[in-house]
């Protein structure tokens, strides 16, 4: 590619370094404003009325999938997903030390334990094949996350789920709009999570959704997520009264988030072509990087449609991680890392058994992992920017 000089480069530099291009911004607009008003004036503002029941439809339709609830956010998701398929004390899960401590937290909230498993080192997922050593007679459940907006390999996943009878919970907080094989997110496992957090593609703030093709399952959800009541039974006139009926919380998002999320799905394709924009201009003008050995550009295999929510880089070592991660900041680029593997942060040392073998691949990779910018409103020039500062912080 075309790179300005550096007494061009100079009066950007100081400009950013000033003020610096942020790691990301909510995409939030006018239309997103009156939607939000509209509800207020309405006086939706508690949860499962009008507008809630009508985005689950919507969800429902434009994700292909029999049942989707609204939740207060894919934490609750994740830890009624958990409760539905049964999982009990003792029980065992299986999950990626790289993930969000959401999915660990809800395992360990029914007295279950999460036992960790090795992602991949193209895509950051589950890898399919350190599943199958670790299961033992009390495997429960699979929990695959799809980082990134990337999905992890699903059927070799669901293929060892059914020869050992496992129920396989998606963690698709960031996968909302992507699919795998046609499918979307969320809606090929037995149970999916969303989220539509204000760090999300799709955001009304704090938010999520439950998905489930199951029936039994969707009927037990519809249970635990109106506080272990059957109202939603007693509002379809099925029932004269509402009563308790089982265990359960508080996971209803308020109508008020209901409206800005439909708000927010109106404008789905146009966020993710403009993110599609962005990552496509990343690979573009990072390649010379990759092709010079100097990085690896996360990648989307062929089996994955993207909604590109994370844009990565993987450093050769970590030694080369630290300096390039101060040398985007000094240049004012806000560039980050990710997670910190569960298992060896301080809570999942905590609850290590004895004898327990690191993940390596997984440790190695996470220290090298630097994420950039991406989102609707970072323009052209920026990413432009972002790629300049890139090639000044490996010496190119
Ligand atoms: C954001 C995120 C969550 C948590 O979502 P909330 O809606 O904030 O509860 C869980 N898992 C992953 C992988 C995430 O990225």
């Amino acid at each position: 590619m075309q790179r300005v000089s550096n007494a061009k480069a100079r009066p950007l530099l100081t400009a950013y370094q000033s003020h610096p291009i942020p790691f990301h911004k909510p995409n939030l607009g006018s239309t997103d404003r009156l939607a939000l008003l509209e509800a207020f004036d309405a006086g939706e503002i508690g949860g499962g009325g009008s507008v809630g029941r009508e985005v689950e439809k919507r969800l429902q339709a434009l994700f292909q999938v029999n049942n989707a609830l609204l939740m207060t956010n894919c934490s609750h998701s994740l830890e009624m997903a958990l409760l539905i398929a049964g999982v009990s004390p003792g029980d065992e899960v299986l999950v990626p030390s790289f993930t969000f401590a959401s999915c660990a937290n809800a395992i360990v909230l029914r007295g279950a334990i999460p036992v960790f498993v090795e992602v991949a080192a193209d895509t950051m997922t589950i890898d399919p094949a350190d599943i199958e050593h670790r299961i033992t007679p009390r495997t429960k459940a699979i929990m695959p996350v799809h980082y990134a907006g990337v999905a992890a390999d699903l059927d070799p996943i669901m293929e060892i789920a059914a020869h050992h009878n496992l129920i396989v919970i998606e963690d698709a907080a960031q996968g909302v709009d992507a699919k795998y094989k046609g499918h979307y997110l969320g809606t090929i496992g037995h149970m999916g999570a969303y989220s539509f957090h204000s760090t999300k593609n799709i955001t009304c703030g704090e938010g999520g959704a439950f998905l489930t093709s199951n029936a039994e399952f969707a009927r037990h959800a519809e249970i635990i997520h109106e506080k272990g009541t059957n109202r939603a039974a007693f509002l379809r006139g099925e029932s004269d009264k509402y009563s308790w009926v089982s265990v359960g919380s508080s996971y209803v998002l308020s109508d008020l988030l209901a409206a800005l999320l439909n708000s927010q799905l109106d404008q789905m394709n146009a966020i993710r072509a403009r993110r599609q924009a962005i990552d496509s201009h990343y690979r573009a003008g990072l390649a010379d990087l990759e092709a010079a050995g100097l990085l690896q550009i996360g990648r989307i295999p062929h089996y994955a449609e993207s909604n590109y929510h994370i844009f990565y880089v993987l450093l050769k070592d970590r030694v080369i991680w630290e300096e390039t991660y101060s040398a985007m900041r000094e240049q004012g680029v806000q560039a980050t890392f990710h997670y910190v593997p569960l298992d060896t942060a301080p809570f999942g040392q905590q609850i290590r058994p004895a004898g327990y073998a690191d993940l390596t691949r997984t440790n190695d990779l996470a220290g090298r992992l630097l994420r950039l910018p991406i989102y609707p409103d970072l323009s052209d020039d920026e990413v432009d920017y972002v790629i300049e500062a890139m090639h000044r912080a490996l010496g190119q």
